[in-house]
């Protein structure tokens, strides 16, 4: 949400000095590339067998996103210029990039199109230079070679060179789910009951399949197209863990974005897949309010809120919210992970199967995008903010991490001994 954007990474890596909270930085690309590998690619400009159809029925788009993600003095072309020759030739000899369409922690995105058969597809282009993109990148294509459900991104090909990696994948062009709530002018809770229908069918299949997520919000949501029938799509696997055979179901890593990340997780418990149905009452939330349930420029208190489950139904919309559907958040915000609905409770949650019957015209619209709105553009500017001021102190950047990698560390441990009794 907004435009801050943060993640709390697997354990850093022992070579590289970095930020146990990742924040977005600039692109610095590098000149040379050394071509090393290169798979899947037949040459042929077809798609392998066992790949998914291309998703013929959707038609390119520069994406509302594209303007929030562009330098402003620069022209267009000079811009897809100058990620063009970021490009391995093998991408470019059968993709033409068009548009930069988003930007993660990690990776740049681009609207590609198919130079045989003038499909739009998304290709996201993954830096693996550092063992942290690396085992990101690993993580994500782990996942993404093994589903296939129709609310999530399908991978369609893949690059791989020295220095990057470049997933060709079905091309969502309806932008990001809170993006289209602000822009659509109604939004009921039989709208939000929908949303949550097709993420908890994604979520359902990943869980059935020993995969955990790890990393849901709105930002991983996209609408597959910009009609109003358009369904949702999770995207953005790297930081998903999926379970190998002879495993126990048990997860260690401290990772996710901190406003989402489930209270086990904090506590350093060994965790499971319910860590992404606390991301999801977290989403519903949200979804229903325009607001966070847990929120705090202050990382230690935020966490606080988190471990104690507090967070309350007070505000515009909240007294117009049917009592089911916070019935159905309670449910998720549960401390207690075995207490937790899992995906498949919460489909069979009554608000969710009677698509809130009981208050589906009630039109929350105008509180959820106005606290939206307001919550972006606080955000955007402590960001411009934060980032003003690491660019003044670059030299003391990396004094300040470590004290902050400190404190986090500490923090934990605290957490852990106070929920532990
Ligand atoms: P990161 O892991 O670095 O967060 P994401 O996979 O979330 O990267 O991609 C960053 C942004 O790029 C997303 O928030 C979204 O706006 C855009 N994006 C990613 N994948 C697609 C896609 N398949 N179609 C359209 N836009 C995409
Ligand atoms: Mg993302």
């Amino acid at each position: 949400m907004g435009c801050g954007t943060s993640k709390v990474l697997p354990e850093p890596p022992k070579d590289v000095q970095l930020d146990l909270v990742k924040k977005v930085e600039p692109y610095t690309g590098h000149k040379t590339d050394v071509y090393k590998h290169f798979i899947k690619d037949d040459g042929s400009g077809g798609l392998k067998t066992g790949c998914p159809s291309p998703p013929y029925h959707i038609q390119p788009y520069p994406g509302p996103h594209l303007a929030s993600h562009t330098e402003p003095h620069e022209p267009r072309k000079t811009r897809v210029a100058k990620y063009r020759a970021k490009f391995d030739p093998r991408v470019t000899a059968k993709y033409d990039i068009k548009a930069l369409i988003g930007r993660g922690s990690f990776s740049r995105v681009v609207r590609v199109e198919h130079k045989a058969t003038k499909q739009p597809y998304a290709i996201k282009m993954i830096e693996t230079k550092y063992r942290e993109g690396r085992e990101v990148c690993e993580s994500e294509l782990c996942v993404l070679r093994r589903v296939r459900h129709t609310n999530i991104i399908q991978l369609i090909e893949v690059f791989e060179t020295q220095e990057r990696v470049y997933m060709v994948m079905e091309l969502a062009t309806g932008g990001e789910l809170f993006d289209r709530i602000i822009a659509k002018g109604s939004f009921t809770e039989r709208d939000a009951t929908r949303v949550l229908q097709m993420v908890l069918d994604g979520v359902k299949y990943l869980h059935t399949l020993g995969i955990t997520h790890r990393d849901l919000k709105p930002e991983n949501l996209l609408y597959y197209h910009p009609g109003t029938d358009s369904k949702i799509m999770i995207t953005d696997f790297g930081l998903a863990s999926a379970r190998k055979k002879g495993d126990d179901c048990l997860m260690k890593t401290t990772c996710g974005t901190p406003e989402y990340i489930a209270p086990e997780i904090l506590v350093r418990k060994p965790y499971t897949n319910s860590v992404d149905m606390w991301a999801l009452g977290v989403i519903s939330y949200i979804l229903l309010s325009g607001t966070m349930p847990f929120e705090d420029d202050n990382r230690s208190r935020l966490y606080r809120q988190i471990l104690k489950g507090k967070y309350s139904y007070s505000g515009e919309p909240w007294p117009s919210v049917s009592n089911l559907a916070k019935d159905f958040i309670d449910r998720l915000l549960t401390v207690d992970p075995g207490a937790r609905m899992t995906a498949l409770q919460a489909l069979k949650h009554p608000w969710v199967v009677s698509m809130a019957a009981s208050s589906s015209m009630k039109n929350l619209h105008r509180s959820i995008s106005q606290n939206l709105l307001k919550r972006a553009s606080s955000r955007c500017q402590s960001t411009k903010s934060a980032q003003s001021t690491r660019s003044s102190r670059s030299t003391k950047s990396n004094k300040s991490r470590r004290v902050r990698e400190r404190e986090l560390r500490e923090l934990n441990l605290r957490y852990q001994q106070q929920y532990n009794g």
